[in-house]
């Protein structure tokens, strides 16, 4: 068993890794230069043995009946609803996309080998019709959303579009300075405009695209924060730990007991929900570090199967009160999810 009570497994295929003492594969990855030689881009480009997962098609209409799930007798039910309500929404649109064109072979190849991420989203232009999904989106969510949404996806067609870029801009830069009450009621569905456009373009990727092996604390796809970590069974190699980016969906490899924003493996610890007959939401823990004070959550298949590390996230704010009465602070993006 490993220091989080979860017993720690070796992936299929990777048996000839070096172990820590809990038995879990170590990465061989975090002592390797950022510069690869050619033949590791080749094994790289060929996908195998990837550290990558690139979305699933259909990743937002499973979470919308994650959160729907979620939703039944919980205290934010509403709230999660509307949440299920807006990534169906998002499956909608995505699936009415074109499938986008993937970036130029000489663009991977250089950013593989300079471990960058190809769809880098802090100083890319906006797509085109980025407003449209947004307008969309809007439309379809309007009649779903809470009171205090309501009247701005009722004001949004009038708000000029150089204010909903400056939304969309701070999200993707990961710019935590919208303290403008419109702003922060549109910062949602910007948000989810967003996570559509980047999903379709992490879509026509191939999972030997991404730069691997950085085990980073950013997404290797877009270079956004991860939302929450998640331990996958099955075919993603059972007990194996991801990180999923925020934006896109991706997901890449992270060790466990260790801190994803910044790598420290000494003296991780985690808080659960606690409640009268034992844990109250079993598949989410925070692991927090008392190097950087962060806390990233971990969300467990292996406790539940349907888990989503998105919507479970959205699920357990409860569980972000307790790290932040124990003086860390949420290292997670959740795009839904904006505080004044
Ligand atoms: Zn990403
Ligand atoms: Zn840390």
């Amino acid at each position: 068993m490993s220091a989080d009570g979860l017993p720690a497994r070796v992936p299929a295929g990777r048996q000839d890794l070096p172990r820590n003492r809990a038995g879990e594969a170590l990465s061989f990855w975090t002592d390797m230069q950022k510069l690869l030689s050619p033949e590791e881009i080749a094994v790289s480009a060929s996908g195998e043995g990837s550290t990558n997962r690139l979305p699933a098609a259909r990743v937002f209409a499973d979470r919308a009946a994650r959160l729907r799930t979620l939703a039944e007798g919980h205290a934010m039910g509403d709230f999660l609803l509307f949440a299920a309500r807006l990534a169906q929404a998002q499956q909608t649109l995505l699936d009415r996309r074109p499938p986008a064109a993937p970036p130029d072979s000489a663009w991977l190849g250089r950013c593989r080998q300079h471990g960058m991420p190809p769809l880098d989203a802090q100083g890319a232009p906006l797509p085109a019709d980025w407003r449209d999904v947004l307008l969309a989106l809007a439309a379809e969510a309007a009649p779903h959303a809470p009171a205090g949404l309501q009247q701005a996806v009722g004001e949004l067609r009038a708000v000029p579009a150089a204010r909903h870029e400056a939304v969309a801009r701070a999200i993707l830069r990961a710019d935590e300075q919208l303290a403008d009450p419109l702003e922060l009621a549109l910062a949602p569905l910007a948000g989810a405009a967003l996570q559509v456009l980047w999903t379709a373009r992490a879509l026509a990727l191939q999972p030997g695209d991404l730069p691997a092996g950085f085990e980073d604390s950013l997404c290797p796809a877009c270079g956004s924060h991860p939302v929450a970590s998640i331990v996958r069974i099955g075919d993603a190699g059972h007990g194996v730990r991801y990180a999923t980016c925020s934006l896109c969906a991706c997901e890449w490899h992270v060790t466990r007991i260790k801190c994803v924003p910044c790598h420290n493996t000494r003296g991780i610890a985690y808080l659960n929900l606690e409640g009268g007959a034992g844990a109250l939401h079993p598949a989410v823990k925070a692991e927090t570090c008392p190097e950087c004070r962060g806390s990233l959550k971990i969300v467990s298949m292996e406790k539940d199967p349907m888990a989503d590390a998105f919507a479970d996230d959205l699920a357990t704010l409860a569980l972000d009160m307790l790290v932040d009465e124990a003086g860390f602070h949420r290292a997670g993006r959740n795009l839904f999810l904006f505080m004044p």
